[in-house]
């Protein structure tokens, strides 16, 4: 197995087997995301795909999840990735799920025989990073798709028979538009109903574009206990939806908390307002966050 530059990945793929079918992101534009600023996107070479699964399917051979990167391999067309998801099926007989991270674009130019063919062929997870459910802040960070796009393009991969995940950003409004941006971001995933939404916490990183805007005084990311507040808010408006599965495993968040939101909507709020009450001590510490 053979990686070209840092590789991530969804915390819910970590036992999954890794395939780079493409190089980077097709975007590359938001002013937030550092992953990609060192790789810039291209298509990797398929013979070299196919000789990773070769390799990696002599030595993990009862691999039962593989994963697509990088930022948006749904950015090839079904013509390339078909393929690759054969060989995947082939080289690893006891695989039952394939997943990949999505852009907005990649599902909507695709038909929906397109989509379902693709999940026929085991590409049944998508990864979609909503960030921000208010289109004044997906502008000025540069996302590329308006809330309308990601909710439609959400729909259509449920249409297909996908699962969706969808991932939201505390703290992309900044201090200015942060209740915005949280109570946005609720009924973006309402109109969504995926089958997961996780929360990310916003960590500055130098060499972004936002990093600059934050130095140069036009953007302030709200304090830790503030970032839990709009977390509050998300969860405190999510009061129709089904069974959607709500995380905020990822490293960069400073309470990780899990439930059905349907279900378990009032003990996450509870859970929240015990943090918030018990302040700083009952936040993961800086120095433990993480990408
Ligand atoms: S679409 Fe995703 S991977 Fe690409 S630049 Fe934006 S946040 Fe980063």
């Amino acid at each position: 197995m053979r990686y070209k530059g840092m590789v991530i990945r969804p915390p819910s793929e970590a036992e999954s087997y890794i395939l780079q079918v493409t190089y980077g992101c097709s975007h590359n534009r938001c002013t937030f995301c550092p992953t990609y600023l060192d790789k810039p996107f291209m298509m990797r070479p398929a013979a070299e795909v196919f000789e990773d699964i070769e390799l990696a399917g002599r030595t993990l051979p009862t691999v039962r999840r593989a994963f697509l990167a990088d930022g948006n391999a749904l950015v090839l067309s079904n013509r390339r990735l078909l393929p690759v998801l054969t060989a995947l099926r082939q080289r690893f007989p006891r695989l039952n799920r394939i997943g990949s991270y999505a852009n907005a674009p990649d599902i909507l130019g695709r038909s929906h025989e397109e989509l379902v063919q693709l999940r026929k062929a085991l590409l049944s997870i998508i990864y979609i990073g909503l960030e921000s459910g208010d289109n004044v802040v997906l502008e000025r960070v540069n996302k590329g798709a308006t809330v309308e796009e990601m909710v439609e393009a959400v729909r259509r991969a449920q249409d297909a028979g996908m699962k969706v995940s969808v991932i939201g950003l505390l703290g992309l409004g900044g201090t200015e538009r942060s209740q915005e941006h949280a109570v946005a971001t609720a009924r973006a995933i309402a109109a969504m109903s995926p089958r997961y939404f996780s929360l990310l916490t916003l960590m500055v990183v130098p060499g972004t574009e936002l990093w600059e805007e934050e130095r140069r005084g036009d953007f302030a990311l709200p304090s830790p206990l503030d970032l839990l507040g709009e977390m509050r808010i998300v969860v405190d408006h999510l009061t129709d939806l089904g069974g959607t599965i709500f995380r905020t495993n990822h490293a960069s968040n400073y309470v990780a908390l899990a439930g059905i939101l349907s279900r378990d909507r009032e003990r996450l709020l509870s859970a929240i307002d015990d943090c918030l009450g018990k302040g700083p001590p009952a936040l993961r510490r800086e120095w433990m966050r993480g990408l």
